[in-house]
């Protein structure tokens, strides 16, 4: 939404607001006005928990979930079990799957996956270090939790294939998740049945 009757800063905002997933630019409109008339405070702990997201925070260079310190609290938790590895295309996913209560063992981030038509290959996700960490690790078991959609389905089918010649069990979270639903938006009740009745891959 163009318009040149409003200043170029309240204009700029609304156009950043635009860029964000799910927000509409009458959406964009809204906050931006919300923002102007809102007390200045509030506006500066805005900015500045944008600013913050991304100087404070970085990868763990171990499973390459986002941290403010490397490594992360997951992956220096003594108390996890060192021989589960579960596999999840985005940190959120972590995020769903910690709530379900039922898994503790160790987390590997993809940041993704393969999608032929979007140009996303193997090499443009965390696999070489998954499997670096497979070779080096004491897991027995990996659970290959991306999403149960046709992306996440073969990206588990790719990872099985290259994960073969080690000797870990693989598995996938069982159905009744809903099919080309993300793992973000399940209920963590759901999730926590997936995640126990998981079924090896053969
Ligand atoms: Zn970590």
């Amino acid at each position: 939404m163009t318009n040149d009757i409003l200043p170029r800063s309240v204009q700029r905002l609304i156009d950043e607001f635009s860029r964000l997933p799910g927000i509409g630019p009458k959406t964009a409109s809204r906050l931006t006005f919300f923002l102007l008339r809102a007390a200045n405070e509030q506006s500066a702990e805005l900015s500045e928990a944008v600013r913050l997201l991304k100087s404070s925070t970085r990868l763990c260079s171990n499973c390459f979930n986002i941290t403010e310190i490397d490594p992360c609290p997951t992956c220096s938790d003594d108390a996890r079990d060192d021989t589960l590895l579960c596999v999840v295309e985005e940190p959120l996913d972590v995020v769903a799957i910690e709530r379900s209560r039922v898994y503790l063992g160790r987390y590997h981030v993809l940041h993704g996956v393969i999608s032929p038509v979007e140009g996303v290959g193997p090499d443009d996700l965390k696999i070489a270090e998954l499997i670096q960490r497979i070779e080096n690790g004491d897991f027995i078991e990996v659970i290959l939790a991306t999403n149960a959609t046709l992306e996440g389905d073969s990206t588990a089918l790719y990872l099985q294939r290259r994960l073969m010649p080690y000797e870990v069990k693989m598995t996938r979270l069982a159905r009744g998740l809903p099919v080309g639903g993300d793992l973000e938006y399940t209920d963590e009740v759901t999730l926590g049945r997936a995640m126990e009745g998981r079924q090896e891959l053969i």
